[in-house]
């Protein structure tokens, strides 16, 4: 058994075992839904935003992820909800027979959605970026820190998500491990 519970283990049906490896993992603290600074200094206890200014542009983000395939808000919310707080970004990994395939690719430029492509080895989670994938299929999650380190994935996300391409791509143009 590996030390950790690692997202391959999740997709690879060693489900249980992760489950029994990440129940004490502490309960997700308050982000703002835009910029994901805490909330604990704001007043109101059902505050979703830190500022009016994050407020506008998280309307705006739902808005135009509404109009997307209902798997990619789905997946926003349940991201806004379960991602580690010390995260900056996610990969979402791509289980075919044979080699993982991550998207997006860390040792190359790739696409983003609405955006040019910039070289860096993760989907943002704020201002949040949505997953682009090559096909219609089941993928694990993987969050990274500032400091490129991948984090525990939280047990609610460790049977996959469900997501679908919403820009046009390979299986190639992921990254292999
Ligand atoms: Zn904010």
């Amino acid at each position: 058994m590996p030390a950790t519970c690692k997202v391959e283990d999740a997709i690879r049906g060693k489900l249980p075992f992760c489950l029994a490896q990440n129940y004490d993992q502490p309960m997700p603290s308050r982000l703002c839904a835009s910029c994901r600074r805490s909330l604990i200094q704001t007043a109101r206890a059902d505050a979703r935003y830190c500022s009016d200014a994050c407020r506008f542009r998280g309307k705006y983000l739902r808005a135009l992820l509404r109009q997307l395939d209902p798997t990619i808000y789905r997946f926003f919310l349940r991201l806004l909800r379960y991602s580690p707080p010390d995260a900056v970004g996610y990969r979402v990994g791509f289980d075919l027979p044979g080699p993982l395939w991550f998207y997006p690719p860390a040792d190359r430029y790739s696409k983003r959605w609405r955006s040019r492509s910039v070289r860096r080895g993760y989907f943002r989670l704020a201002p949040f970026e949505p997953p682009l994938v090559p096909q219609a299929a089941r993928y694990g999650v993987r969050f990274v820190n500032a400091r490129g380190e991948v984090l525990r994935t939280p047990f609610q996300l460790l049977q996959g998500v469900d997501l679908v391409p919403i820009v046009l791509m390979q299986v190639e143009d992921g990254e292999r491990l």
